[in-house]
C-alpha cells in the first residue's frame, strides 16, 4: 500500500507528473501537450492539446478485449423488463442514436437536453451526444415545468430527448405534457423533440418537430458514426444545480479532464476493474448518475447497471437480488436509500449471497451514525462515505481504499482525496484554520483537479463571484461546506453556510421554492427553511404570509391553502421540491433592514437556540413560529 500522505502530496506538490501518470488510464487520439494551463486563475485547462472522446472511452475502446461482456444492465421493476447490452451491443445502440441526432441537424458543440426515466435510451442518448461532440444536459425526470423551461431557456438546446413516461411505484408519470408547457414557457423553442415511446401513456405528437425514436432508430440500423476526436477542454455536458440564487447554474464539465478523473477514481477510490460490475443506485438527472452509472464505471471496462424503480419493491431485497445477480463488486447509494431499507425486514440482509461486493460508497447528504452502523453491520462489508457536489463531479473527501488502508471514522467522509488542496478557512477574515478542530469553510485552493466543472454555462463572470470571491481576502473555490478536521486529518461536515438545503440527497435552493410559492395568488410572501427530518436528513417547510386572512380562518381553509400551495410547487419544480408543511403567518422574522432570518425560523424548527436577535425588526414574528410548531 502506498503512503497515502506522499501520494496526496505529491499530487498537489508535483501535479503535472501525478496527472500525467493518471492521462496514461485512457485513451488518446492525441496526447495532451501542457497538463495543467492554469495561466487565468481560476479557469483550469486540464491537458490541454490532447485530443479524445468520452464515448470511444466508455463504449469503443472495449471492443478489442471485451465485445460480448455485458456493459449495461437496465432492470426496470416498475415494467418488469431487464435487458443486458454487451459492449457490442450497446456501440450499435449508441451510434443509432448519434446516427438520428445528426440526422435531426446536431453537430458538435450544439446541446442536446434530455428529459428521460431511468432507461437504457437515456444512456444511448448521453453517450452519443458525447460521441459526436454535443453537449448534452440532463434534467432530472422528477423536475416539472416550470424548473425544466428555466433549463431549456439556459442550454437552448437544437434537440430535446424524452419519453411517453416514467413510472414511480406502478403508475406511469406522463413526462410530454410537461415537457410541451415547458417549452411553451420557454422563449427558447428547440427544432426536434425526439421521443421514446415506452407505451405507457400516449403521446401527442406536434408534426414537423417531434419525432418517434423507434422509427428513426430502424433506419439507421447500422449506419456507422465515428467518434469525433474533440480537445480534452471541449465541454463534455451542463448539468443544472440549485445555489443561493433562485436561478440554477449550468455546471460545465470539459472532457479529457473528466475522463482521467473518472478513471483515475475508480482505480484508487472505487477499486473498480474491468469485467466486474458497479450499481449505482443514483439517478441520471444527478451527478452521481452521470460520473458513475454511466461514464465512471464504462471508462473502466466494466458492466454497469442502471436501475428503474424503487428500493422497496417488490420487496427491500431488490437491490441486494441485483448484487448476488450480477456479482456487484461496487455499489454507491446514499444515506436517505438506506434509512428506508433500513425500516425493512432485516432478514432481506441475509437473503442474498453478497460475496461479490467489497464495499458500499454513501454520498450525498451526512451519514448519521446509527445508519452507517446498521448497514456496514447487516453487510459485513466496509461502508465508505464520501464527500462532494455536481460542480466537482468526483469525491472532494473519501477515504482512496485503492492507495490507502487508514479506517474509516463514523461521522466523517474521511480525508482530502488526492488532487484536491483543501483547506478550512475563517469566513469573515479567510485565514486559513491550521488547527485540529476549528470550525471554517471548507474550501479548495485552485486549481480545481481535472474532472470539476471548468465554469458555469455561458457566464464565466458568475463562475468566479459565485465559487471564487466569496472569502474575504484570496481567491479561493469554496464549498458552501461548514467543517472541521481532526488531528488526524479527517474531515466533517457540519452543513451548508448557504441556503442550500439537501432534501434526500437532493439539492435544492429555498429561494427557488419560495420563488415558486410566491405565485399563489394569495401569497404576500414566504420563507423556506430546511428542518432536519430522521428519514430525509432534511425537508422543506414553509412560513407563508397570506393576504387575505379571511381564506384562512379555520382548520379546514387552511389546509385547502396548504394543498393549492404543495400542488403549484409539484407543477412547477417537481414534487421532490414540494414541502412537508406549508403554515401560515401574519408576519415573519426579519432584520430591520428587511432580510428574512431564516436560521433563526429553522433553528426554532428544530427546537434548538436561535442565538443572538438583536437585529430581528418584530420579536413575535418568530415567536409565532414557535406556537405553531409546538401546536
Ligand atoms: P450535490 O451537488 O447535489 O451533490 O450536493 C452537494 C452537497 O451535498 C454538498 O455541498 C454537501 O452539503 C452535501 N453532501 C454531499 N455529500 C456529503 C457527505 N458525504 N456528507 C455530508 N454532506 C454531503
Amino acid at each position: 500500500m502506498t503512503n497515502y500522505a506522499e501520494f496526496h502530496r505529491r499530487s498537489l506538490e508535483d501535479r503535472d507528473a501525478f496527472w500525467a501518470e493518471q492521462a496514461q488510464l485512457v485513451d488518446w487520439k492525441t496526447q495532451p501537450k501542457q497538463i495543467c494551463d492554469y495561466s487565468n486563475p481560476p479557469f483550469a485547462k486540464w491537458f490541454a492539446g490532447g485530443f479524445t472522446n468520452l464515448c470511444h472511452n466508455a463504449v469503443d475502446r472495449h471492443l478489442k478485449d471485451r465485445p460480448d461482456q455485458a456493459a449495461l444492465i437496465f432492470v426496470s421493476t416498475e415494467t418488469n423488463q431487464e435487458k443486458v447490452y454487451s459492449f457490442h451491443e450497446l456501440h450499435a445502440e449508441v451510434q443509432r442514436m448519434a446516427a438520428v441526432l445528426k440526422e435531426l441537424g446536431v453537430q458538435k458543440g450544439d446541446r442536446v437536453l434530455i428529459y428521460m426515466p431511468m432507461i437504457a435510451e437515456a444512456a444511448f442518448a448521453m453517450l452519443a451526444c458525447a460521441r459526436i461532440g454535443a453537449i448534452h444536459s440532463v434534467v432530472f425526470g422528477g423536475f416539472a415545468s416550470g424548473s425544466l423551461a428555466s433549463r431549456i431557456e439556459d442550454a437552448s438546446p437544437k434537440v430535446i430527448i424524452s419519453a411517453d413516461a416514467g413510472s414511480r411505484g406502478g403508475k406511469a408519470v406522463a413526462y410530454k405534457p410537461l415537457l410541451d408547457e415547458a417549452i411553451r414557457l420557454s422563449s427558447h423553442k428547440p427544432d426536434s423533440v425526439l421521443l421514446v415511446d415506452r407505451g405507457l401513456v400516449a403521446m401527442n405528437l406536434l408534426a414537423g418537430r417531434d419525432h418517434l425514436w423507434a422509427p428513426l432508430r430502424q433506419k439507421n440500423l447500422n449506419t456507422v458514426v465515428p467518434c469525433e476526436w474533440l480537445e480534452a477542454t471541449h465541454p463534455s455536458y451542463t448539468l443544472y444545480t440549485s445555489g443561493t440564487t433562485g436561478k440554477p447554474k449550468g455546471v460545465q464539465r470539459d472532457t479529457g479532464g473528466y475522463a482521467v478523473a473518472l478513471a483515475a477514481s475508480l482505480k484508487h477510490i472505487f477499486c473498480g476493474n474491468a469485467g466486474e460490475t458497479y450499481f449505482a443506485t443514483s439517478d441520471i438527472g444527478w451527478v452521481v448518475g452521470h460520473s458513475y452509472i454511466i461514464y465512471g464505471p464504462l471508462i473502466a471496462g466494466m458492466a454497469t447497471i442502471m436501475y428503474e424503480g424503487l428500493p422497496i419493491r417488490p420487496d427491500g431485497g431488490i437491490w441486494w437480488s441485483l448484487v448476488e445477480k450480477y456479482k456487484v463488486t461496487v455499489m454507491f447509494s446514499a444515506p436517505t436509500a438506506i434509512r428506508v431499507l433500513k425500516k425493512q425486514d432485516p432478514a432481506l440482509l441475509k437473503k442474498y449471497d453478497l460475496s461479490s461486493l467489497r464495499a458500499l460508497f454513501l454520498a450525498g447528504e451526512p451519514l448519521d451514525q446509527p445508519t452507517a452502523q446498521w448497514i456496514s453491520a447487516g453487510l459485513g462489508r466496509p461502508i465508505v462515505d464520501n464527500y462532494w457536489q455536481t460542480e466537482t463531479g468526483w469525491p472532494i473527501l473519501a477515504i482512496c481504499k485503492g492507495v490507502d488502508d487508514a479506517p474509516t471514522k463514523f461521522g466523517s467522509p474521511g480525508k482530502a482525496v488526492y488532487g484536491y488542496n483543501v483547506k478550512l478557512l475563517d469566513e469573515n477574515t479567510g485565514e486559513e484554520l491550521k488547527g485540529a478542530n476549528q470550525k471554517g469553510v471548507v474550501a479548495i485552493e485552485g486549481p480545481l483537479p481535472p474532472g470539476c466543472l471548468q465554469t458555469v454555462w455561458g457566464d464565466d463572470t458568475r463562475f468566479v463571484s459565485t465559487y471564487w470571491t466569496t472569502i474575504p481576502g484570496r481567491m479561493v473555490y469554496s464549498t458552501f461546506d461548514w467543517g472541521i478536521r481532526d488531528e488526524d486529518g479527517y474531515y466533517f461536515i457540519l452543513g451548508r453556510t448557504d441556503d442550500v438545503i439537501n432534501v434526500a440527497g437532493h439539492r435544492l435552493g429555498t429561494l427557488e421554492i419560495e420563488e415558486s410559492i410566491s405565485g399563489h395568488p394569495n401569497i404576500a410572501e414566504v420563507a423556506v427553511v430546511g428542518v432536519a427530518d430522521q428519514l430525509k436528513g432534511q425537508v422543506a417547510m414553509a412560513f407563508a404570509v397570506v393576504k387575505d386572512t379571511s381564506l384562512v380562518t379555520d382548520d379546514a381553509s387552511r389546509l385547502k391553502l396548504e394543498a393549492e400551495v404543495m400542488k403549484l410547487v409539484d407543477g412547477d419544480l417537481g414534487a421532490v421540491a414540494r414541502p412537508a408543511r406549508v403554515r401560515f403567518v401574519t408576519v415573519l422574522p426579519k432584520t430591520r433592514s428587511g432580510k428574512l432570518l431564516r436560521r433563526a425560523i429553522q433553528a426554532v424548527c428544530e427546537n434548538r437556540d436561535p442565538g443572538d436577535l438583536t437585529t430581528m425588526e418584530d420579536p413575535a414574528a418568530l415567536q409565532q413560529i414557535k406556537d405553531l410548531i409546538t401546536t
